[in-house]
């Protein structure tokens, strides 16, 4: 150990029409009502920065920490935090929505970033399902479908267990579905374009929808983006790295005993998302998100707890 301490962070909570009570009864946290839709676990952005818990860091922000102490990341680039990491309860169906690209969204979006985003399936009902994709052939007949209101037979709904995992590219239609609690792991941005709401009225008001938007960026015919989880045993550890992109890895890992490693990354993003164990002497259990700051070197995990673990 190099004397740095574990960043950890408390979360921000953000009611939501679609949400639920699982973010108290499954997590623990204080939600402000049984309509609590996300938890923002680490972030810097700015409707809703995690304040730091360390007391060394007293009144500091993961925000002010980017921008005061960059080196605690490594000194990586970059306006803002990249990463956004969620835990999401969807009590009801959430609208279909699609990302633009980097590219797209440098253009169209006055600068901002595009998003790539992922889901892990912490636990939802029997039968519960998502949308992930079309059934559209090409553009036009995308474009056809939308027109004419078939959303039923145009959406591709994928049937899910625990333990899921999907990446959602750019261009990549998708929804969360009510009866899903996920953790997602996303680039920090907001830009978002909704396809499709069910004809929901929100405060007796249809939302705002981005039919345009949405049909120049969303890839047709869809393209499923190939998981390949690969599985060490690493001590008393299981790590499953779920997905290596440009913009982030994420993992996957169970700890039944003791766990050692150097992540040697600018930083890493820890989430316990079940049991509870100890880091290099500090109580960790589920619910606790944390980050390791640069240079932090051997981390050591004791103990029954279940991870997601991300870095860029
Ligand atoms: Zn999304």
């Amino acid at each position: 150990m190099s004397g740095l301490k574990p960043i950890f962070l408390e979360p921000v909570l953000q009611e939501k029409l679609w949400g639920g009570d699982r973010l108290g009864t499954q997590f623990g946290y204080a939600i402000p009502s049984s309509h609590t839709g996300e938890c923002w676990a680490i972030s810097a952005h700015p409707s809703g920065d995690c304040r730091v818990k360390n007391p060394e860091y007293a009144g500091k922000t993961l925000g002010d920490l980017w921008r005061e102490r960059r080196d605690l990341f490594g000194n990586v680039g970059g306006d803002v935090f990249p990463l956004l990491i969620k835990i999401i309860d969807a009590r009801d169906d959430l609208s279909i929505q699609v990302h633009p690209d980097d590219a797209y969204a440098r253009t169209h979006e006055s600068g901002a970033l595009g998003k790539t985003e992922c889901w892990y399936v912490l636990d939802c009902d029997e039968g519960a399902s998502i949308i992930i994709g079309h059934n559209a052939g090409s553009p036009e007949q995308l474009r056809e479908m939308v027109e004419q209101g078939r959303w039923p037979e145009l959406l591709r709904q994928v049937p899910i267990r625990k333990g899921d995992f999907f990446q959602i590219d750019p261009g990549c239609l998708h929804a969360i579905k009510g009866g899903t609690l996920i953790l997602e792991t996303q680039q920090s941005s907001d830009v978002t374009y909704r396809f499709y709401d069910y004809g929901r009225l929100e405060n007796g008001k249809p939302r705002t929808l981005h039919i345009e938007q949405s049909l120049a960026v969303t890839q047709a015919p869809f393209r499923p983006h190939a998981i390949h989880r690969e599985t060490v045993r690493e001590g008393g550890a299981q790590v499953t790295r779920l997905v290596a992109c440009p913009y982030y890895t994420v993992y996957r890992v169970e700890v039944d005993g003791l766990w050692e490693r150097d992540w040697n990354r600018p930083f890493v993003n820890v989430s316990v998302i079940g049991g509870q164990g100890v880091l290099d002497g500090q109580e960790i259990r589920t619910g606790d998100h944390l980050l390791l700051p640069a240079g932090y070197g051997k981390m050591t995990i004791e103990g029954s707890v279940e991870l997601i673990c991300s870095h860029l």
